[in-house]
């Protein structure tokens, strides 16, 4: 897929995980992946043919992740068409799962592009930052406490390991929701919403009766 004697890509982090973990169906995650494949170590929570995404090695809170291109692409506008277009799915079936999976109802997503522009690795990523900062102040905050509080620190294996098969896991539960919701016949998407003009085109005939 790419020259390993270009340097850019051979020294890229992004670019060794992507190499070291296949894609597989992000709606049949495996239970458990082998972290040690790449030094340091990765925590993959999404591998498909276009993307991979893993948690940060330097935290800002427990579940953050990044979302890459599986391609070296340096920037965003570097991205083709296809890989934007997943980025932008996964964007967010990754934030509905990182939600579900670390019970943090707030977070960022950031997208850094250059150096100017705070970006550190030369290969285009999401970062997907829960904020459990924000409900600090309730009795939640001592679950929080084990990353610190908004400093960066290094990622503690088990911990890392058991919240990235949380991630696959609701990962795969949203994707699975929205193929059954998508399966659905039109009618019973329209009752859900209760949508009124939905309901007169059902029952149009009704409808004409009153108006006569
Ligand atoms: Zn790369």
């Amino acid at each position: 897929m790419f020259d390993p004697s270009s340097s850019p890509v051979d020294e890229c982090p992004f670019c060794a995980i992507a190499a070291a973990h296949p894609p597989y169906d992000p709606r049949r995650p495996p239970a458990s992946l082998a972290a040690d494949l790449t030094t340091p170590s990765s925590f993959v929570v999404l591998s498909t043919p276009l993307l991979v995404a893993f948690l940060d090695i330097m935290p800002l809170s427990p579940g953050h992740l990044l979302l890459c291109p599986r391609p070296h692409r340096p920037k965003l506008t570097d991205a083709t068409p296809a890989e934007a277009r997943a980025l932008g799915a996964y964007v967010r079936v990754l934030s509905a799962a990182l939600a579900r999976a670390t019970g943090v109802d707030d977070w960022n997503v950031v997208q850094n592009n250059g150096a100017a522009a705070s970006q550190v690795v030369p290969h285009v990523h999401y970062h997907l930052i829960p904020r459990p900062e924000i409900r600090a102040s309730g009795r939640l905050s001592e679950s929080f406490t084990m990353f610190g509080k908004g400093r960066r620190e290094e990622l503690d294996d088990d911990d890392a390991e058991r919240l990235a098969a949380a991630i696959r896991s609701e990962a795969a539960a949203v994707l699975l929701a929205e193929e059954r919701q998508q399966q659905r016949p039109d009618r019973d998407n329209r009752d859900d919403h209760g949508d009124d003009d939905d309901d007169e085109a059902k029952h149009g005939r009704s409808r004409r009766k009153t108006k006569l």
